[in-house]
């Protein structure tokens, strides 16, 4: 089949792994591309290359993975096709993905695009005028290429062309999985994820995060969201204190080194060196400085102190560090009741 090259949307979902290796099966060197936003993903950001090696060696696909979170944050201001159940703009983020997808294909001499997509299996985003609507607003007709279903399509060019034999493609629809089982069987593909899952957009709790910064509800501003925010939004306890002020607790080492790993030098953090406990982070509290708002870090110290470990027949308070920035201060604090810090649960 000589250089023929193509590139296949990889969402790590068994459709997505099918539909590439269906093709490159063929002959074609097939570049299986992972997006990631703070919204999905995620898993792969923390060890990359890890997870390409992994992907190489379950699936033998090359991938790529590129970050998406600039423009996908933008499109979610104002969605042309609207939102699902949730937050999840599913048809405007297909679009997305495969306008970027056509462009990766121009830029590495690729022919095609492949993606998972199964006719008729999900009930907005599969349909088959939306499928339609797809291709048209990503301008990809007659490049866009879902080997799972294709037999129901009319040919794309790589399949008119002859760099793809349409006799192996497959005429797959609905919502049942046992086909896409019985050729993962056959291609050897057995370790793979469960469906569903893995977006936080079209999760109906978190999702309600992520709809409030963008309803202008909340401290950030929908003009001002970035990656780190949404990433800081979905990430242990969360308190929006009277005052609009927000501060972020983290549950667990993990999410403690998490969240001193987002900490910028706008952010002031919060933990106690004495007992084990929370990292606290308070967004842009370099606007708060402590000398002149000590009650407020007060009460923030009471949190930290709640939620921290507590010292059997030991004092109920503690000591708690408070960096600003490269100053490092002190203050001592019982901890706070949780009928005042209730209601600040966000
Ligand atoms: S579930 Fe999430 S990642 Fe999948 S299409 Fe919808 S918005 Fe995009």
């Amino acid at each position: 089949m000589g250089n023929v090259k193509a590139i296949a949307l990889f969402s790590g979902g068994l459709d997505s792994i099918l539909a590439a290796r269906v093709v490159a099966d063929q002959g074609i060197e097939v570049i299986a591309v992972k997006f990631v936003t703070p919204f999905f993903g995620t898993e792969v950001v923390e060890d990359e290359a890890r997870y390409i090696e992994e992907v190489k060696a379950k699936y033998g696909l090359d991938l790529l993975v590129e970050n998406i979170s600039q423009g996908y944050l933008e499109l979610l201001h104002n969605p042309s096709y609207g939102f699902g159940k949730n937050f999840n703009p599913c048809v405007d983020c297909k679009i997305f993905m495969v306008r970027r997808a056509r462009e990766l294909m121009q830029e590495l001499g690729a022919s095609f695009i492949i993606t998972g997509e199964v006719l008729g299996q999900r009930a907005m985003s599969q349909r088959r005028d939306t499928l339609n609507v797809i291709e048209r607003d990503s301008a990809t007709k007659t490049e866009l290429l879902r080997p799972l279903s294709a037999k129901l399509m009319n040919p794309t060019q790589a399949e008119l062309d002859g760099l793809v034999d349409r006799e192996k493609l497959y005429n797959f629809s609905g919502r049942g999985r046992s086909r896409q089982l019985a050729l993962a069987k056959e291609l050897g593909i057995t370790d793979f994820p469960a469906p569903a899952g893995g977006c936080i957009l079209a999760d109906p709790i978190l999702s309600k995060r992520i709809r409030k910064i963008y309803a202008g509800d909340f401290v950030v501003k929908p003009g001002e969201i970035s990656e780190r925010d949404v990433s800081l939004m979905l990430l242990g306890r969360q308190f929006v204190l009277p005052d609009g002020h927000w501060f972020v607790l983290g549950r667990d080492e993990g999410e403690n080194n998490r969240l001193e790993a987002l900490a910028s030098d706008e952010d002031v953090c919060l933990y106690m060196e004495q007992r084990p406990g929370p990292f606290g982070l308070l967004r842009r509290g370099k606007d708060i400085p402590l000398k002149t708002n000590e009650a407020f870090y007060q009460t923030l110290c009471g949190l930290i102190v709640r939620y921290g470990k507590k010292v059997k027949d030991g004092p109920r308070g503690s000591q708690v560090t408070i960096c600003e920035q490269d100053t490092k201060s002190f203050l001592f604090s019982d901890p706070l009741d949780d009928e005042i810090s209730r209601p600040w649960l966000f």
